[in-house]
Formats: C-alpha cells, sequence, structure tokens
C-alpha cells in the first residue's frame, strides 16, 4: 500500500503485506473464538489448532520426515549456540565448526563452554568472503557434530551445497536464521536445522529447531529445562508458555508461501531479485563493489561499499529519502547492505537498483 516503505533490515524484517492485513484483520476477534490470539490459553483447542496447523505447514514446505520433531522455542538462536552442545555433548567430548562469519565464530565461542570444539576452518583472514572446498577441510573423526551457519548474515556468505560430516553418527547442524524457508533444503542431510523467525517467517520470539528424534534425550544433567530438547519434543513446545502470538504470524507466513507455489517457486523469486541485484554492484565499474566470493553470495543479505567511502552516508540518506530504509551495513563491517529476505518485493529491488545506477550517475 502507498505508506508502507521498503525495508531493507536484517531481521526483525519485513514481513508479506497480505500476511499482515489477514493478522489485522483477525487481531480483535479470531475466528469466531471471541478472543485475540494474544488473550487465548496456550492449551485450549483454538491456539492448539494453531500450533498444529503451522508445524503441518512447514513440515510439507521442507518435506520433514516423521523421523524429525519440529520445535517453537523462545530465546533466539542464540539460545541455541548453547542447547547443541548441552544437548549432545559431553563435556569432554569434541566437536567440528567451520567459521565463515559472525555467526559461525558466535556459535563456536558459546559451545565452548559445554564441550571441546574446534575450528576446522575459518575465513577470518580473508574477512570472511569465502567458503573452501569441502574436500580440504580437515574434520575431526571423533567430532560429535559438524556445526555451520548457512548463511552469514552479516558477511553476505552462503552456503549452496553441504559439506558430508566424516564424524561416526555423521551429524550435520545448520544455523538457518537468515534463510530458513528461503529454497527448498533435504532435511535430511541435517541432524539439526534451527533459525530465529524474524527474518523470513515471522516476528522475533520465536526459533524454530528441526531435530532428528534419536538425537533428543542426551543432555548433560546441568542442561536448564528451557534448553532441553526432550523436555520440549514430549511437550510438543508447550512446556512452558510458548510465544503463541509469533507462532500464529509464522503460521500466516508458511500459509503463504505455500500459496506462492512453495519453496522451489520461492528460491525463483530470490534468485532473481539477488541477480539484479548483484548485477547491478557488478556492472556499475567498481563503484560499488561487492567482497563476497561469487560462488557464495548470498540470496538474503547483499552487503556492498561504495569506491568512494565518504559516499556511504549520503546513499543511506537519500535512499531513506526515497522510502528505503535500513540500508546501513552492520556496525561490525560498516558499508551497505541490503537484505532481500522471502517478503522483500521484486519491485522494492527494482527500485533500489534504479536508486543505485541514478546515485551513481549523480556522483561517479
Ligand atoms: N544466527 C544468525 C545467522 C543470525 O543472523 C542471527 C541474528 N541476526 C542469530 C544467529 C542470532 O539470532 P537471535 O537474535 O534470534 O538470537
Amino acid at each position: 500500500s502507498q505508506d508502507r516503505i521498503f525495508n531493507f533490515a536484517a531481521g526483525p524484517a519485513t514481513l508479506p503485506e497480505n500476511v499482515l492485513k489477514k493478522a489485522e484483520s483477525e487481531l480483535y476477534i479470531w475466528r469466531g473464538s471471541g478472543m485475540s490470539v494474544m488473550e487465548m490459553s496456550h492449551r485450549g483447542k483454538d491456539f492448539l489448532s494453531i500450533i498444529q496447523k503451522a508445524e503441518s505447514d512447514l513440515r510439507t514446505l521442507l518435506n520433514i520426515s516423521s523421523d524429525y520433531a519440529v520445535l517453537f522455542l523462545q530465546g533466539g538462536a542464540t539460545s541455541q549456540f548453547a542447547a547443541i552442545p548441552l544437548n549432545l555433548c559431553k563435556p569432554d567430548d569434541t566437536v567440528d565448526y567451520m567459521v565463515t562469519g559472525s555467526w559461525s565464530d558466535k556459535a563456536f565461542k558459546e559451545a565452548q563452554k559445554y564441550c571441546k570444539p574446534n575450528v576446522i576452518w575459518s575465513g577470518k583472514s580473508e574477512k570472511y568472503t569465502n567458503i573452501p572446498p569441502f574436500d580440504a577441510l580437515e574434520q575431526n573423526p571423533a567430532a560429535k557434530y559438524l556445526h555451520i551457519c548457512a548463511n552469514e548474515t552479516i558477511h553476505g556468505v552462503e552456503f549452496k551445497n553441504y559439506p558430508t560430516p566424516e564424524n561416526n553418527d555423521g551429524i550435520l547442524i545448520a544455523d538457518m536464521s537468515s534463510n530458513f524457508c528461503s529454497k527448498p533444503v533435504d532435511v535430511s542431510k541435517f541432524g539439526i536445522i534451527y533459525a530465529g523467525a524474524q527474518k523470513n517467517v515471522g516476528p522475533s520470539g520465536v526459533t524454530i529447531v528441526i531435530i532428528r528424534k534419536d538425537l533428543i534425550g542426551n543432555a548433560q544433567g546441568i542442561t536448564p529445562v528451557m534448553l532441553d530438547y526432550k523436555i520440549h519434543a514430549e511437550n510438543n513446545s508447550l512446556y512452558n508458555t510458548p510465544p503463541c502470538y509469533g507462532i500464529y504470524m509464522c503460521g500466516l507466513v508458511f500459509e503463504d508461501l505455500l500459496e506462492q507455489g512453495g519453496l522451489p517457486e520461492i528460491e525463483k523469486k530470490n534468485m532473481k531479485k539477488a541477480e539484479i541485484l548483484y548485477n547491478t554492484i557488478d556492472g556499475s565499474n567498481g563503484f560499488y563493489r561487492c567482497p563476497v566470493d561469487k560462488s557464495v553470495r548470498s540470496l538474503m543479505n547483499v552487503p556492498f561499499t561504495l569506491e568512494k567511502p565518504d559516499l556511504e552516508a549520503e546513499f543511506i540518506k537519500k535512499a531513506a529519502e526515497e522510502k528505503m530504509v535500513q540500508l546501513k551495513g552492520h556496525r561490525s563491517v560498516g558499508g551497505i547492505r541490503a537484505s532481500i529476505y522471502n517478503a522483500m518485493p521484486l519491485a522494492g529491488v527494482e527500485k533500489l537498483v534504479a536508486f543505485m545506477k541514478d546515485f551513481q550517475a549523480r556522483h561517479g
């Protein structure tokens, strides 16, 4: 609608307009229940129907088999950085981490408190602009799992395929916070997939964990109940009061993604948006520059710099005047970052590239 602006934020991020309107229409009274979703008992039949539908639609979208539990939790992806080693390891167990950016680095650092993680590869010396060939990885055969961040939100580095874990149980774990439901994923390749909702599938406050059921039930004794997968799985995410309204919103987004034709269709749209943006950067004769290796550029978060860094503040300000906001790069890396998640319409990216070309013509 006329009053909405294009929000390129990395998360919380833009949501689909029709989902917001649907939520608006149901906000005051949800489907004849006489109350809003925010007021309902989390154990009543209405909310149970909401969480069950959200789970079943997510299972359809990602083709998740019954070998996996789907949990709707709280505490952000950050809580999972601790929950994973606490649930899967004893304190002396070793685990492998690939560090491809700030988020996998944070996950690694948190794991140091609960087990013995190794960094088997780090992109730090190259400022996190690439992902190595997997056959060059020196995996530890005794590792309990191999952890990756499937899409580094700050650095814009995305795995296009996945390493095969060489540990005994073959467990691959992925933080998919910033590319969750942006493309089809073969869930059966993973032991755990986890994601905060606030980029692609809903508001902040909901953390989704998809976990192979045989990995549940071995948590360390010190594990807080709120981080124990067994407790949440046995109680269908209703051990304590879940983030009810957020789960409802995620459910509306899942419905919308299915209505759009599911994740293959979503991926096509995301590829198209990313392509026109990267083409504009690469076709600018160096006026704009994306440091990320072409083979691993993210479809979701597009970081770039200006040849003349002095112009970056002007770029951000002028873009905001034209109703394109939140284009400032993360404070740790600077520059510009355009996050173009599922809900960013093609029109938003088209407007951004038109602005970029115009800005270059005026300042180039
Ligand atoms: N992992 C990734 C890839 C992220 O982008 C973020 C948030 N930006 C996090 C983890 C942390 O998520 P949360 O704020 O939900 O704890």
